[in-house]
């Protein structure tokens, strides 16, 4: 079967991966080039701890309470654009536990896979840099730490991964730069972490050792139907024949999808970082700030520092928003980053593929079975690439759509 995958991210590449190993012949598209949308700018993080969808109880409030700020790890930006308009109504409506609880518990379900779907990739001889040190939640606020590792202890009832809770002390031995505004943390040490460019790249060097071409600047703008009806090709500069699509084009696949005739609602959740070369060696493990959102990765050559939401805005950097990070990580390590180190590197923003109810949308398109999305993976697409790869995989070869996928279908 030839298949033709349009955009060339974790979620794209992973697809193009397992239809590959599953014997179709694979084209991958792309209108920017590998890892150039979200995939190279996140902070890399394998985490189906955090598997809760961003729409919660409680984040009307705290949206709200963060609007006021002008560096807050949150921002919407009121544009009155009917799709954004209609798209916020709907996320703010998810903001419940029901919808919460649920969407939770869904992609936990999809999330049983991934650590394995990881170690089968490297198994398989796909290289990327991937830490399996685990990662600490550091918080400055007494209630936010007990609330939070309460949370944590039902998932580990569920047999999910241990935590433990460490005093200021017991984590100042882990991580001596901790500032006395950390009042203590959560040790997670099951998650793991890897150098998203390595990633992309390593998948990238695989499918092409494989035969799978992947085609950059070539951005799809038109599609063509056969006499049945069904889309048998797409326009990306030139004519790409093939039996079935996938859509994995990230903040694009709404455009996409609309050009194969489907509605998908997909806004962009803007987010910043800063790749830091010193210290080298900070800290044994990732870092989440709790309070702040803010994550630091420390890969091999680099710190990587992320954060912040942004709705409504474009892939602009504002550098007061991005400096929030900064000051940010300030307030929970001493010393760290010292301003010295921060020179010159220049902050870098990525567009997560958001959805009204925070979760992802992997599935065929109604009434057109060979037309596939993936897309929408918000705060977890590289932990869940791998296993959305399988999943579309098997739906676009077998037209199989297994019950963990039912709760991601496009019309739901
Ligand atoms: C600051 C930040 C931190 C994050 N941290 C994490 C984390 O720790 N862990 C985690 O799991 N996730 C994290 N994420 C989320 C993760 O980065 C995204 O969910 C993921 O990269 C989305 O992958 P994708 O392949 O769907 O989209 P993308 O990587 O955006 O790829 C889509 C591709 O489609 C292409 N495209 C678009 N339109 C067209 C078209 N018309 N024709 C051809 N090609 C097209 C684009 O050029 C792009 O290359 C983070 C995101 C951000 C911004």
């Amino acid at each position: 079967m030839r298949v033709v995958v349009i955009g060339a991210g974790a979620i794209g590449l992973n697809c193009a991966y397992a239809l590959e190993r599953a014997g179709a012949e694979v084209n991958v598209l792309d209108s920017a080039g590998i890892g150039a949308g979200a995939s190279r700018r996140n902070a890399g993080w394998i985490v189906p701890t955090m598997s809760g969808p961003v729409p919660a109880p409680g984040m009307v409030s705290q949206s709200l309470r963060w609007m006021a700020r002008r560096d807050s790890p949150l921002r919407i930006r009121p544009r009155l654009n009917a799709d954004f308009v209609g798209f916020m109504w709907q996320m703010l409506r998810n903001c419940n536990p029901r919808q919460f609880e649920a969407g939770l518990s869904a992609t936990l379900a999809l999330n049983e896979g991934t650590f394995a779907a990881f170690d089968a990739l490297a198994a398989d001889g796909v290289q990327f840099e991937h830490h399996q040190r685990g990662l600490y939640l550091l918080f400055s606020k007494e209630e936010n730490l007990h609330h939070h590792a309460e949370e944590l202890r039902s998932l580990t009832e569920l047999g999910w991964a241990e935590s433990t809770v460490l005093d200021h002390q017991a984590l100042q031995a882990a991580v001596p730069q901790l500032s006395d505004n950390v009042v203590g943390g959560i040790d997670c040490p099951g998650e793991r972490y890897i150098d998203p460019n390595s990633f992309v790249d390593g998948l990238a060097a695989v499918l092409t050792e494989r035969g799978v071409a992947i085609h950059t600047d070539a951005q799809v703008t038109a599609v063509e139907r056969g006499p049945d009806g069904r889309a048998n090709a797409v326009i990306a500069g030139q004519r790409w024949p093939a039996d079935a699509f996938v859509v994995a084009a990230g903040v694009g696949s709404g455009a996409v999808s609309s050009l194969f005739g489907g509605r998908v609602r997909v806004q962009p959740g803007k987010g910043y970082g800063f790749d830091l070369s010193t210290p080298a060696e900070p800290f044994g493990k990732a870092l989440y700030l709790a309070e702040g959102k803010v994550a630091l990765t420390p890969l091999d050559d680099r710190v990587r520092l992320s954060g912040t939401m942004e709705f409504g805005t474009d892939r602009s950097v504002d550098a007061v928003r991005a400096n929030g990070i900064l000051a940010t990580t300030r307030q929970y390590l001493s010393g760290w980053p010292e301003p010295s180190s921060t020179a010159g590197a220049a902050p870098w923003s990525g567009q997560r593929p958001m959805t009204p109810d925070g979760l992802p949308i992997i599935g065929p398109l109604p009434d057109q079975p060979n037309v596939v999305i993936a897309t929408g993976h918000a705060m977890l697409g590289i932990t869940l690439s791998p296993v959305t790869g399988q999943l579309v995989s098997d739906m676009v070869l077998d037209g199989a759509v297994p019950p963990a996928a039912v709760p991601f279908r496009v019309d739901r």
